[in-house]
């Protein structure tokens, strides 16, 4: 290994902890007192008086001379490819990306060719095809006289690869017929590295290349179209979760704001960010975390990055290319972004980015197009993505392959549509209190049924609220139309429609919203307080002390029921009791629900068939559901407190802990967010066996969290649940899990 292919692999890797920039600092420098712009118009002599300043470096920091025993020098750069692997850069790059299970990893030594031989030489990276859009054409990068880490790092902005077909024509020929061998051969697009030395083309490394979910879809339906994989296996070639940012909103009308396009850099990762500017990584994960959406705006983005390109809506950088760090990372993840944009001029110590006459500082306002490459001012307005073109072809192989149907947790009418215009067969789950959220004329008609003492006064307070409910199950019935509709009865704490504040506050402003007295409401108050409110006065333990409220909500449900099956449409209504551990709870709800029905029917002179069913989340329900089951004509696994309660794992408190279970690779991944098939996923499965073996006509679903988790949707379809139910936003990425657990 020559000595300034071994610094730059030191440069890299940050071998003995010198920081990169204390090189690229002596490199610039030598470049200004040379008067020269690019790195490859520096002189022989002038690299060897760099190579002097590097070591001289290398002596300041670590006190002792550069090693020039080639046997230690590799010994040093293998170390640091294995010390690489506890960076907390590659560390957080494995947490993003959800990487475990790995126990480190390799190191291939190999003799080098040079791309650094002068002007016959060069090097570049491509993709066979283009990794944004998916269109079938090479799309890379090329560097005369340049070793690869150049073109990858982002230091040098890299030409395109006509640059090659011009001055290297033959080389130029010879690699795209490669490009086509390699994607034969492995039926995919490919990501290749290769050099050129002396007009001799040497390819390096190919693997299969990183796209943007656009990308992705475009490329599998072309390879079928062209005959080169079938569907089956382009089912494959689309990760789930690259459909989460096909869904992401565009810009409403990009030619309004052409006014306000102030820079317009490489369209390096597509897709529309709005955002808050920040200028470090650690900033942007900072207010990310504050719920703020942020563009971290960089000279050029390295590694260490990670965790904040992670965390940005969008990112922009003002060097490096298509293929650069900051482009590659940002199309893996979906992130807008906009590279090489040499427009701007970054002042980190100001936290400044100044364009031209405009000066941006943090915190203002900026959007980014990672398909056009513009930088525009201010918040611009976006619009939801469709459902449409390749897209809609994809996902219509992928209904027809998988075999569980995806349904949506939805509980307004807007929601419904949106889940049925992302493909959901119906709503899995509507949390009927976020209803009463709606509006303060709801809230206080709740707050009226909470703070009531006698019965009397709770049922004035939910006639208020039977309205609303009605109007609102109306129209989700209306979005449904044809599709079964899960509604589930009234399941929080009720604390939690309490105003906020002190103590001193919430009386005053309970006291004037109900009439009472104020040592009333006080009483009320501490009556409802309660230490562990997650396994307290919740769920259908209201209903069974209040039968009122159970009663008011089956009837708003029946009677919109009826209203629309009067006006046509097609209403399939599924009441769900919430967190029942005995046969008895489940017994007493289904009683008063079934009453209410025969009432509203025979007021109404019809009769609807509906369903009744519950949620198992509580472990007890999940052993005992073959008696559940003699009851239940569905169940709904309610993952989300299934896991809090298999766990004894608070939902609301995890956070203190998760964090460094995870670290100490106590858990491989959040139990909330990918369900736990050992010991929850037994549950489900010993839950739906029983179940189903005491009413084999048991209709069998979940409606946690998990219900848009691609691992655990695969779970789920293979324990032969019959649907997942999730949020709209992740309908077609459930629908594509599923597919893909089908093949
Ligand atoms: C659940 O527990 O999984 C569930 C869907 O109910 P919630 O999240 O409303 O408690
Ligand atoms: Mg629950």
């Amino acid at each position: 290994m020559s000595l300034t292919s071994l610094i730059s692999t030191a440069i890299q890797l940050k071998v003995m902890g010198i920081p990169h920039s204390s090189f690229e600092e002596k490199l610039e420098k030598m470049k200004e007192s040379k008067g020269v712009r690019l790195d490859t118009d520096l002189t022989a002599a002038d690299l060897k008086e760099l190579v002097e300043q590097y070591k001289k470096v290398y002596l300041e920091v670590k006190g002792e001379e550069f090693p020039s025993d080639p046997k230690k020098q590799l010994q040093l750069a293998m170390t640091a490819v294995f010390d690489s692997w506890d960076s907390p850069r590659a560390i957080k790059y494995r947490s993003i990306n959800q990487i475990t299970g790995l126990k480190g990893t390799a190191v291939n030594i190999q003799c080098m060719v040079f791309g650094n031989m002068g002007n016959t030489s060069g090097t570049g990276v491509l993709f066979t095809r283009n990794p944004s859009t998916g269109e079938k054409k090479l799309y890379g990068e090329f560097l005369i006289n340049a070793q690869g880490e150049d073109v990858v790092a982002g230091i040098r902005t890299p030409e395109d690869l006509d640059t090659m077909k011009n001055c290297m024509p033959q080389a130029y020929d010879e690699l795209v017929e490669n490009c086509e061998i390699l994607e034969r051969h492995y039926k995919d697009m490919m990501d290749i590295e290769f050099t050129v030395q002396e007009n001799r083309l040497w390819m390096l490394q190919c693997r299969s290349g990183k796209r943007t979910g656009k990308g992705a879809v475009k490329i599998a339906v072309d390879m079928v179209s062209e005959g080169l994989v079938d569907i089956c296996s382009a089912i494959k070639m689309v990760e789930p979760q690259h459909l989460d940012q096909l869904l992401h909103p565009q810009f409403e009308n990009p030619s309004a704001y052409k006014d306000k396009v102030v820079a317009t850099g490489l369209p390096a990762s597509p897709g529309a960010a709005v955002g808050q500017v920040v200028f470090s990584a650690d900033d942007a994960e900072e207010w990310h975390a504050q719920g703020k959406s942020v563009i971290l705006v960089r000279t050029e983005t390295s590694p260490e990055d990670v965790g904040g390109m992670h965390a940005a809506a969008g990112i922009l950088t003002a060097r490096g290319g298509m293929t650069s760090h900051a482009a590659v990372v940002a199309r893996g993840w979906g992130r807008c972004c906009v590279s090489g944009c040499s427009d701007i001029h970054v002042n980190d110590a100001e936290k400044v980015v100044v364009i031209g006459d405009v000066v941006i500082s943090e915190g203002e306002w900026i959007s980014l197009n990672g398909s056009t490459g513009e930088v525009v001012l201010g918040k611009q307005p976006l619009s939801p993505p469709a459902l449409s073109g390749d897209l809609e072809t994809f996902m219509s192989w992928a209904d027809e392959i998988r075999r569980i149907k995806v349904m949506a947790n939805a509980d307004t009418p807007e929601d419904a549509l949106r889940a049925r215009n992302n493909g959901a067969q119906g709503i899995g789950l509507c949390r009927t209190e976020h209803m009463f959220f709606a509006s303060d004329e709801r809230l206080k008609a709740v707050r009226r049924m909470i703070m009531a003492v006698t019965t009397e006064q709770r049922k004035a307070a939910l006639d208020l609220l039977l309205p609303y409910q009605r109007s609102d199950f109306e129209g989700i019935f209306r979005a449904m139309d044809g599709f079964p509709v899960t509604i589930r009865l009234l399941d929080p704490p009720l604390h939690e429609f309490l105003p906020e504040g002190d103590l001193e506050q919430i009386v005053s402003e309970l006291t004037t919203e109900t009439g009472m007295m104020e040592d009333e409401v006080l009483s009320r108050i501490e009556k409802l307080s309660e230490v562990n409110p997650m396994l307290g006065f919740r769920g259908c333990r209201l209903g069974i002390s209040y039968p009122e409220l159970t009663e008011m909500q089956a009837r708003a449900i029946f009677q919109a029921a009826v209203s629309m099956s009067n006006q046509g449409v097609t209403v399939l209504p599924e009441i769900m009791v919430p967190l029942v551990g005995t046969p008895q709870e489940l017994g007493h709800q289904m009683t008063l629900i079934r009453n209410v029905a025969k009432k509203v029917f025979s007021e109404m002179d019809v009769t609807l068939s509906y369903k009744v069913g519950t949620m198992i989340e509580i472990p007890r329900a999940a052993l005992v559901a073959d008696e559940i089951a003699k009851q239940a004509e569905f169940f709904s696994f309610g993952t989300n407190d299934l896991t809090q309660m298999t766990f004894g794992y608070s939902r609301d408190d995890v956070g203190k802990f998760l964090p460094i279970y995870l670290s100490k690779g106590i858990l491989q991944s959040d139990p909330f967010e990918v369900l736990d098939q050992k010991g929850v996923g037994q549950l489900i499965k010993i839950a739906t066996e029983r179940g189903r073996a005491a009413r084999p006509s048991l209709k069998v679903g979940i409606c946690g969290e998990h219900g848009g988790e691609p691992s655990s949707v695969a779970f789920f379809a293979e324990a032969g649940l019959d649907y997942v139910s999730c949020s709209p936003f992740r309908v077609p990425i459930a629908r594509l899990a599923a597919a893909q657990v089908a093949v």
